[in-house]
């Protein structure tokens, strides 16, 4: 990607600025995908953060000058030409923090399901444990462990029960907030439960009529 900033009616960003060259500057990507500003012999020259500059690396955030009068903001001039690659990394840890949640979901449920149901059943063998290495075998001991080998196990079903109930809504707000978060950045279009890596390498926008473009 090479992209002619200037006057000129031909350049790829065109800047309507008497002191910005017809031919000023030009802005492109090397293979790691870093942005260079690159001078093109302008007559009031081009500064980067205040320093003056033939050619650079630079990022998004630079304060960027053509001239004296002219801030030229990088991002609109990605966005012209349809690259989006700084809103889509930006995706990246979306996609990441969703897959996190629903692994913690899934899990939170199975194990605390499990946690409930296995607990009650352990309760009155451990009742009966203290009984025994106590002595103390009376009759309201028996009824109170009875008891609890009754109702303990049907509690333990039931909180499992409720807690794993719990998991389909959770996933179904997780998934929709994915889907309003995980979009295009230029049509908003959802992406798809598709790992970013795999519409990285994609390079753009698969929406009909959507331009948007990613290195
Ligand atoms: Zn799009």
């Amino acid at each position: 990607m090479t992209l002619r900033i200037g006057k000129a009616n031909d350049n790829d960003f065109v800047v309507a600025e008497p002191s910005v060259s017809r031919y000023h500057a030009k802005l492109s990507r090397d293979g790691d995908g870093s942005l260079i500003l690159e001078d093109l012999s302008s007559t009031n020259g081009t500064f980067v953060n205040g320093s003056q500059i033939l050619k650079k690396r630079i990022a998004p955030s630079d304060r960027i000058m053509l001239g004296n009068n002219f801030e030229l903001n990088v991002s609109e001039v990605l966005k012209s030409n349809n690259d989006y690659s700084e809103e889509f990394a930006a995706l990246k840890s979306v996609y990441s923090e969703f897959v996190a949640q629903k692994v913690r979901i899934q899990s939170a449920t199975t194990f605390r399901a499990r946690l409930f149901q296995a607990l009650p059943f352990a309760l009155p063998g451990i009742v009966g444990v203290a009984i025994g290495f106590s002595g103390k075998g009376t009759s309201l001991f028996l009824g109170v462990s009875l008891l609890v080998a009754i109702c303990a196990p049907a509690a333990g079903v039931y909180f499992g029960a409720k807690q794993a109930a719990k998991a389909p809504q959770l996933l179904q707000d997780l998934s929709n907030r994915f889907k309003i978060d995980y979009v295009c950045p230029k049509c908003g279009t959802f992406l798809g439960e598709i790992p970013w890596e795999s519409l990285a390498n994609k390079k753009h926008c698969q929406a009909p009529g959507c331009r948007a473009k990613w290195s």
